[in-house]
């Protein structure tokens, strides 16, 4: 038997309700079962040591709702922000989600793809590469935005429903013909599956900034994902084999002491793993170059950007690292006074991984407020540092037929200094 070991974090939570005022599913359903104080309760109901719960009557012995509100979470963080006792909520959850699969067993579809993340032979990049010649049998290119929508009903995609486009290269490709620049000083480039898999052009725009400061990327190609989509499914093994072999290439390169990421989930991911290598430093994109903020206001100069910009904090940014104010330095940077603080700019947009596809109308719900918000900030381009936002705000742009564009600030940072101006 599985112990369960929240009790007592479970017990500093002293039923405030403050999360209530946060939480984006507790907004749209209005359900006491729904909110962290709600969910908390039903948790702490299940002590594994007494319940005789086992796998043959896993059901029965689970208090009603208790599946419900353990699946409807986003792991936003957004509760946890606003919990005055700091209580470790997302991880009670992520936990009380891995003490469910440990005896019921993951759902087959996370199941497989899950094997694909771990298995080296029969890997994810050649799946997706697969999926690259084949994709335009059933997925058409979107007319005013990035992405593919179906061209046939499809099971759990609507007409609405935006997926990438999957490149015939992935980023390790490009990165195979660039020539390494030696005398430029090396950071470690943690580029997250997304990235490297969906949206190489994010990768190499943010190894085309770095070379401008003076640095060389390194990416090495053992890299593996950083299992934050293992750990919000609940499984924990999954999690930790990722993060250990992550931790091999991280010793491996641990002459580099800084590891930069450009995706917020990533870095969240990496910022919690036990065993880092000693004085090794995880480090947002916004985060690395505001700390080269001297050299990179020299580069662009008078140069900005002609559009109207907004930003959209990335939970696994804002709340999960703290990182609110370098994201906006770097926009003001690009945009100067054209840059636009939406309503709300740190309400979850309702991706939350794999949420938007297992929770569809829950997550185009909580979608629809943040399409209003961009709608009313009269911005041409909605930015932000998370390839899964990326996705979710363009799927938001297509439900409410609004032309703005979804873009990650490296990529508008990246033209503007290849171009005299955008
Ligand atoms: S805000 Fe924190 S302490 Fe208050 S009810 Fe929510 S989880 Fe409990
Ligand atoms: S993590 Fe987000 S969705 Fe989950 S309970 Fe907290 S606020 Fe609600």
């Amino acid at each position: 038997m599985t112990t369960f070991p929240w009790q007592q974090e479970l017990n500093k939570c002293v039923k405030c309700g403050a999360c209530m005022a946060v939480c984006p599913i507790y907004r749209q359903t209005g359900r006491e079962e729904m909110v962290a104080r709600g969910k908390l309760n039903l948790i702490e109901r299940i002590n594994p040591e007494e319940s005789g719960y086992k796998k043959s009557n896993a059901q029965d012995a689970l208090p009603p709702g208790w599946i419900e509100a353990v699946d409807n979470c986003l792991l936003c963080c957004s509760c946890e922000e606003n919990c005055s006792k700091g209580v470790k909520i997302t991880d009670i959850i992520a936990d009380a989600r891995h003490w469910q699969t440990e005896k019921q067993g993951l759902n087959p579809i996370k199941k497989s793809a899950f094997s694909l993340l771990k298995n080296q032979v029969f890997s994810l990049p050649r799946f997706l590469k697969a999926g690259s010649f084949l994709q335009w049998l059933l997925w058409r290119r979107l007319p005013r935005h990035s992405g593919l929508v179906r061209r046939l009903p499809l099971p759990g995609f609507d007409d609405k429903t935006v997926i990438p486009a999957l490149p015939k290269q992935h980023l390790d490709d490009y990165l195979k013909r660039q020539q390494s620049t030696m005398n430029l000083k090396p950071v470690l480039y943690f580029p997250g599956c997304a990235t490297r898999y969906l949206y190489p052009q994010m990768g190499l725009d943010l190894i085309y900034v770095l070379a401008q400061l003076g640095f060389q990327t390194v990416m090495p190609q053992e890299l593996n994902c950083c299992g934050m989509v293992t750990w919000g499914a609940g499984d924990q093994n999954s999690n930790q084999e990722l993060q250990q072999r992550n931790l091999e290439v991280f010793r491996k390169h641990s002459e580099i002491k800084e590891i930069v990421t450009g995706c917020a989930s990533c870095g969240h991911a990496l910022k919690e793993y036990d065993e880092l290598p000693e004085d090794c430093k995880i480090l947002d994109i916004s985060e690395f170059l505001f700390l080269h903020r001297d050299k990179l206001e020299e580069l662009v100069g008078a140069k900005k950007l002609d559009k109207k910009i907004t930003y959209h904090d990335p939970c696994h940014l804002r709340k999960g690292q703290e990182i609110t104010s370098q994201p906006r330095w770097l926009l003001k940077l690009i945009a100067g006074e054209n840059f636009v603080e939406m309503r709300h700019p740190e309400r979850c947009c309702g991706a939350g991984g794999t949420f938007g596809l297992s929770h569809k109308e829950l997550s185009r719900e909580i979608l629809a407020e943040k399409a209003r918000d961009t709608d009313d900030s009269g911005a041409e381009i909605i930015a932000s540092g998370c390839p899964g936002c990326l996705l979710q705000l363009t799927e938001g742009a297509v439900v409410a037929e609004s032309k703005w564009q979804a873009e990650h600030p490296i990529s508008l940072l990246a033209d503007l200094l290849r171009k005299d101006v955008r």
